[in-house]
């Protein structure tokens, strides 16, 4: 017995409009999130590149392209980017992921 209407869901696995991720606010799905050291930011962009979603914000209106932090509406809590930040060789991490307790 269904207790939700069919009818009244989307279709899945279909994309009805291109480039819509921006209006899902996916960041509620998270049970840790990653916190910025800006002091230990090489500002590499490979945050930027591996995040499956928008979640690391950047400025690029002035020479050089800056990570300025991360957009927790759309941040899953992956850990993808903590992964791959450079400085965490060094034991300087930029990017250390942490519980969520919101
Ligand atoms: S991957 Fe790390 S060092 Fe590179 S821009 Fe992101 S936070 Fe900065
Ligand atoms: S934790 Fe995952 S979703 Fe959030 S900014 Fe890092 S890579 Fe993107």
């Amino acid at each position: 017995m269904s207790l939700i209407p069919t009818s009244s869901l989307n279709e899945g696995g279909i994309i009805t409009e291109a480039g819509n991720a921006a209006a899902f606010k996916t960041g509620d799905w998270r049970s840790n999130v990653p916190q910025w050291v800006p002091e230990n930011c090489i500002h590499c962009m490979f945050c930027w590149i591996y995040c499956p979603d928008s979640a690391v914000a950047i400025d690029n209106t002035g020479e050089k392209t800056v990570m300025t932090g991360f957009v927790f509406e759309h941040c899953k809590g992956c850990g993808i980017c903590a992964q791959h930040c450079p400085p965490a060789a060094k034991g300087k991490a930029a990017i250390v992921m942490v519980r969520d307790e919101k």
